[in-house]
């Protein structure tokens, strides 16, 4: 189906049969989803690496993998979640029963990044038809051959009625935005963001929106240097740093800073090698004029670790940088690239304020034995979600809300989170007429006095 309105209104009209709502139906559709995604692994793989050299372990782990575990457990627990949920009530309203009743919002238009094309194009479905909801996915243009293998996994295992891949760029994604959808779920830029905010307040759609922004990672001079270093690189240099929660610049005491560069130097020689540019497991910038404007970040700084790059092949080292000024173009915009710069404290009473300059960030990492320091940090600075001793790792436990605040995001997924966020949680107090409280009724006279003793306010 071409026609996008079609879709839409085929969409509706499916949703509205009732078919997405039972149990078995939810239970069906991931099913397939995770076949899918079983049988086309392949194709998925190499689709990453055609993208964006994106090796092969990468993937795995965080993209078909991912998604399938992510099926697991949805399957685990939906049956727990579905239906409604009785809590408790008020004496005034008695007698009666309170219910809360999860219910789809309808067709779900989820729009996704380039960075993880896959993963961020299905796990948010995966949320949503759980929930009930029939989905309509648009890809990221820039990752064009994950992009046609989604559409394929949508042509060759669903319905359209239920699941649907619109290709495309901006029109696309302008027409879609202009139809009467019933929930927006958008990944990507925050600059993008505000126009899905102000398309979604057109039509009053409720969205979740996770975005980006300048994640933070701090090593206290209490730290394991051996193991921060290690667990930093590989956090930072995962995907050629396109990550939305890659640690992108580290905040580190004076007195360390020599000896943590050293660390560095080691891991990444161990995990890529003489010649990063040879090893299987470095991924490639995205396009071209990402690459352009990182390579423009390398004369910020000086270069401690890598800087080598090649247009050619979109390449860039593995690159650290210290010497960087907070007003340099690197320390302005999220870098989402292979770029590390090392900026030293004093003091640690530095470190709130330097972090608080910038909006707040969708992630933290604090490498760190001082527990006191630790608490104040995780008390005093605002972010989406993080790690302590570690990066990216939060991410991966269901069990833990996954989204920003503020200009990193509005509204969060995973696990439990992701059936909320698609479910509408709707109220309902079902009375029984045996009895009838005559105190809310007119006249009122002497009924003030009585419910004020019963509210214990006089
Ligand atoms: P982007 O905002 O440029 O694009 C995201 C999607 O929006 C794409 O599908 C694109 O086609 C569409 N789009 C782009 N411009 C548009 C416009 N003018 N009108 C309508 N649609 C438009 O983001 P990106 O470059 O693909 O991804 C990188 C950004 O995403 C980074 O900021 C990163 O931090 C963020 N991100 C966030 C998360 C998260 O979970 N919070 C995950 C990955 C990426």
């Amino acid at each position: 189906m071409t026609n996008i309105k079609d879709l839409i209104k085929v969409q509706k009209n499916f949703f509205y049969s009732g078919s997405t709502l039972p149990l078995k139906a939810r239970k069906q559709h991931l099913k397939t989803l995770k076949r899918a995604l079983i049988e086309m692994e392949d194709e998925f793989l190499q689709a990453l690496h055609q993208d964006f050299q994106k090796p092969e372990f990468e993937s795995f782990i965080s993209e078909t993998g991912y998604l399938i575990k992510d099926i697991d457990h949805m399957l685990s627990y939906l049956p727990d979640w579905v239906g409604r949920k009785r809590v408790s009530g008020s004496l005034l309203s008695f007698p009666s029963k309170s219910y809360i009743y999860h219910e789809p919002y309808g067709v779900c238009l989820i729009i996704s990044p380039w960075n993880y094309p896959l993963q961020l194009a299905i796990a948010p479905a995966i949320g949503a038809l759980a929930a009930g909801n029939t989905v309509v996915i648009k890809p990221s243009e820039l990752a064009p051959a994950t992009s046609a293998a989604l559409k394929n996994l949508a042509h060759k295992y669903f319905t359209p009625e239920v699941l649907a891949v619109v290709e495309g760029a901006v029109p696309e994604t302008q027409e879609l935005l202009e139809q009467p959808v019933d929930y927006l779920f958008f990944t990507g830029s925050p600059q993008v963001g505000k126009i899905m905010m102000k398309a979604a307040a057109e039509q009053l759609l409720p969205l979740t929106l996770e975005l980006g922004g300048k994640s933070p990672c701090i090593v206290d001079k209490t730290a394991n240097l051996k193991i921060a270093a290690k667990r930093l690189a590989q956090g930072k240099f995962f995907n050629c740093g396109q990550t939305c929660i890659a640690p992108d610049y580290v905040l580190i005491d004076k007195s360390i800073q020599d000896q943590f560069v050293d660390e560095l130097k080691k891991h990444i020689h161990t995990f890529y090698g003489d010649d990063p540019k040879k090893s299987d497991s470095y991924a490639r910038v995205i396009n071209h004029k990402h690459w352009q404007r990182l390579v423009g970040y390398l004369k910020d700084g000086h270069i401690e670790i890598g800087g080598e790059f090649s247009e050619a092949e979109k390449y860039i080292a593995p690159t650290v940088m210290t010497n960087v000024t907070k007003d340099s173009p690197v320390m302005q915009d999220e870098i989402f690239g292979p770029i590390l710069p090392i900026i030293a404290y004093s003091d640690e009473s530095e470190i709130v304020p330097f972090i608080r300059q910038y909006s707040k960030p969708l992630a933290l990492y604090h490498f760190t034995t001082n527990k006191k320091l630790r608490e104040s940090i995780l008390k005093n600075v605002s972010f989406g979600g993080g790690v302590v001793n570690d990066t990216l790792e939060h991410l991966i436990n269901p069990e833990l809300p996954f989204g920003g605040v503020g200009v990193s995001g509005i509204g969060a997924y995973h696990g439990e989170y992701s059936f909320k966020t698609f479910s509408h949680e709707k109220s309902v107090l079902q009375k029984s007429s045996w009895f009838d409280l005559p105190l809310k009724y007119p006249p009122y006279d002497g009924k003030l006095k009585l419910l004020r003793n019963l509210f214990k306010i006089s």
